[in-house]
């Protein structure tokens, strides 16, 4: 297959990343094993501490940031931060009639609708014809702007050789854009460890990580006082893993977390990969955890790995 960066820059599929590093423990840490040792094998699990930029843990070797893919609904909550910038009222409501809404170019995933709802509502619930009827408002290239301000399209800057800068190109029209950012076209690819970035850029209200395994000396404190318009897209991200969410697990597993799942289609839809990109505690963030499952689901496999995977981060913190 050609590779799919050359859709958005030749230059940016030759990484700009410094000389080979090695992987900075030389013994396996343990809790990339014990994480490795509940995930399925094309599963790729990121734990970063926010305050420092420390990869707490990253699974199955490299992978976390040299393979990436389409993140679905992972880039919702950036949709919203376009829109309200761009003066959208979060009380404004759409009514969501699903599949078969008559003159929808991009129907919703759920059969039946979601029914009507506000923007907290159609991120607790991830419903596209909410987030297709923001883009109808977008100016262009608003939306590209915010996703690389959340570090989507460059390489994170990872002290780690040979990283993707994923791919990074928005069709500035509502379908096409919608259909861009669900992943549907294969024109934005993101790498888990970009997913993890992006979950703390949210958590922070707009503070970029530079994740790093050698990370000691050099934590900075960043001051989680999301504005307004942060506070309300973390509102909706924390009620997605409420009992109502698509991420309702995490809730029901004791984490109060905040963060959003994502299912992109690939194989002409017919097969999906999984995701779950968030942050935990949801009101005073801790961590940045990004979760994807090829093959999977994000409700189904994505939110599951991430409960496992902040049940031994917990077990552990202490030692890490
Ligand atoms: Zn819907």
């Amino acid at each position: 297959m050609a590779p799919l960066c050359a859709l958005w820059a030749v230059a940016a599929c030759v990484s700009p990343t410094p000389p080979a590093l090695p992987l900075p423990e030389a013994a396996p840490r343990a809790l990339d094993q014990a994480l490795e040792a509940v995930s399925p094998v094309d599963s790729v699990v990121v734990i970063l501490r926010i305050g420092d930029g420390k990869v707490l843990a990253s699974t199955h070797g490299a992978a976390a940031w040299t393979i990436s893919e389409p993140p679905g609904s992972l880039l919702k909550p950036l949709i919203a931060i376009a829109a309200l910038r761009a003066g959208a009222h979060p009380d404004r409501e759409w009514t969501c009639t699903g599949r078969q809404a008559p003159r929808e170019k991009l129907r919703c995933w759920h059969p039946r609708g979601h029914g009507k709802l506000d923007l907290l509502g159609a991120l607790e619930r991830s419903c596209n014809h909410y987030f297709y009827r923001m883009l109808e408002t977008l100016p262009p290239d608003a939306l590209a702007r915010v996703l690389r301000e959340a570090g989507l399209g460059a390489p994170t800057g990872i002290d780690a050789a040979a990283e993707s800068p994923g791919v990074l190109h928005v069709d500035s029209r509502p379908v096409e854009g919608l259909a861009s950012a669900l992943g549907r076209t294969g024109e934005i690819r993101v790498t888990p460890l970009q997913a993890a970035v992006m979950a703390a850029w949210l958590a922070t209200g707009g503070a970029r990580v530079t994740p790093r395994f050698h990370a000691a000396g050099t934590e900075k404190r960043i001051a989680a006082q999301p504005g307004p318009l942060f506070s309300l897209v973390r509102e909706g991200l924390r009620r997605a893993a409420g009992p109502k969410g698509t991420a309702a697990a995490l809730g029901e597993a004791g984490f109060d977390a905040a963060g959003k799942t994502g299912t992109a289609g690939w194989v002409n839809g017919w097969k999906t990969h999984g995701w779950f990109a968030g942050y935990w505690p949801a009101g005073r963030p801790e961590i940045a955890i990004s979760v994807f499952v090829r093959d999977g689901t994000g409700r189904r496999d994505a939110v599951p790995l991430a409960v496992r995977a902040l049940e031994e981060y917990r077990r552990r913190r202490d030692s890490l």
